[in-house]
């Protein structure tokens, strides 16, 4: 079968410190929950209990306000026993409920009660998808409310993207729960086709993992829709809105295809949006992979929504050594947790913690004119001299093309910001 990979640039990017992907261990539950208010970028929901409250699993505790805001739901049954706040690195903070576990689970443990959807209309399923606060679970964890609003405005044809695209390692958590819901995920495609709607599924699926590719082919025949697969390369950032476009137009064009508008999706959030409108259940728990080379015993987990990293980490062993960094994603755009309470969120596929030898030097160093920035810059510029122009109060030029894959500041050996720099240039840019 035909590879598609994007033209230029780009990166492997391999770490022996991320968890094996061969299964995922399911985690204790915490005594304490932390459920933030706002798991996504934009308006925190409206709480709906108060402190000395009693809530039950999967019970709504905050009301979404309007756009990008999401329902938020509890994961664990017990008492609301303080409202904290917490500040993330970029200066922006976060409030919370904290849950204290006691009495009976609703879902956990019992036997799944399944509801028909085939018969529902798109703005059931879209009422349903909204009502259980899904949201992307990767990214900014766009709600999938503000999705549908985008989506209804479009008249044209448009096909379902299934992103299960693995070019970077700490991706194990989707790799995982594709081979243990494949199911799922692929009802959930048919689901958010029906809801979207879309008249067509491709799994773009990296070649490495043709096997899996396959397997969702062969799942998704149970389905009255039309769906087909496309291998595409492992190179980073080949899951990128802009390079997975380009390959899926060439594969478009090479098979004789008519796509459309494309809309991607990724496995965890497609898993979700089975449970919601099949199961009625809102997002209690995801895999994560916890890793990095301060972690005594790396692990992909199932982990409850609202666990505190702290926790995680325990359950891990703890660390080896003391570590430098801790963060929440992948090395390459991870986010830097400042305080080891902040809670696993739906949009949380990885957490690290990173000794000082994984970091590297932390001191920026004059630019040597090495060049491997241009080489790896899959949109084709040049960040040495952006970067320069933009220090040295220039216009910024061509900034507004970066899309901030950050591959020129992991090649970068004076280790100069140039990813960041540049991708906040281009949008001041646009502004
Ligand atoms: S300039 Fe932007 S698009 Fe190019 S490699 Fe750097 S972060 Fe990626
Ligand atoms: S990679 Fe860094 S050191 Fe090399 S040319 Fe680019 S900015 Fe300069």
């Amino acid at each position: 079968m035909t590879v598609y990979s994007f033209p230029r640039g780009g990166i492997h990017f391999e770490d022996a410190t991320v968890p094996a992907k061969d299964a995922g261990v399911i985690a204790f539950l915490p005594v304490l929950s932390v459920i933030p208010l706002a798991q996504q970028t934009g308006t925190k929901a409206q709480p709906l209990v108060s402190v000395g409250d009693y809530v039950k699993e999967g019970m709504l505790i905050g009301r979404a306000r309007g756009p990008l805001s999401a329902n938020v739901h509890a994961t664990v049954p017990g008492q609301v026993v303080r409202m904290v706040s917490w500040e993330m690195a970029g200066g922006n903070s976060n409030d919370a409920l904290v849950i204290r576990m006691e009495g009976s689970f609703e879902k956990l443990g019992k036997p799944e009660v399944r509801y028909p959807w085939e018969q529902m209309m798109p703005s059931e399923m879209q009422r349903l998808i909204t009502e259980y606060g899904i949201v992307e679970m990767e990214g900014e964890g766009r709600p999938l409310a503000d999705v549908f609003v985008a989506l209804n405005a479009v008249q044209e044809p448009m096909s379902l993207v299934v992103r299960c695209v693995f070019d970077d390692p700490w991706l194990a958590a989707d790799y995982v729960l594709c081979r243990e819901r494949l199911k799922a995920v692929v009802e959930g495609s048919v689901i958010m086709s029906r809801a979207g709607p879309a008249s067509r599924i491709v799994y773009a699926v990296s070649h490495k993992e043709q096997e899996l590719g396959t397997l969702l082919l062969a799942e998704s025949k149970s389905w009255d829709i039309p769906a087909s697969l496309i291998l595409v390369g492992s190179r980073y950032p080949q899951r990128n809105r802009r390079e997975l476009e380009l390959v899926l137009r060439a594969y478009e064009k090479k098979e004789g295809l008519e796509l459309g508008r494309l809309f991607i999706q990724g496995p965890a959030t497609l898993a979700a949006i089975h449970d919601a409108v099949t199961l009625r259940k809102p997002i209690l728990d995801r895999y994560i992979a916890v890793g990095g080379s301060a972690i005594k015993t790396p692990q992909v987990m199932k982990v409850r929504i609202g666990t505190r990293i702290r926790d995680v980490f325990a359950e891990c062993g703890g660390f080896v050594k003391e570590p430098r960094r801790i963060a929440i994603g992948s090395p390459l755009l991870g986010r830097t947790v400042l305080d080891l309470d902040e809670p696993v969120m739906k949009t949380s596929y990885a957490v690290m913690a990173l000794l000082k030898g994984q970091i590297g030097g932390t001191v920026a160093r004059s630019c040597i004119g090495c060049g491997e920035c241009r080489i790896v810059c899959p949109v084709g510029l040049d960040p040495e001299t952006l970067f320069k122009r933009i220090k040295g109060g220039r216009h910024a030029g061509t900034a507004g093309a970066c899309h901030g894959c950050g591959c020129c500041e992991v090649v970068c050996p004076s280790r100069l910001p140039l990813s960041t720099t540049i991708l906040q240039a281009g949008e001041n840019n646009h502004a």
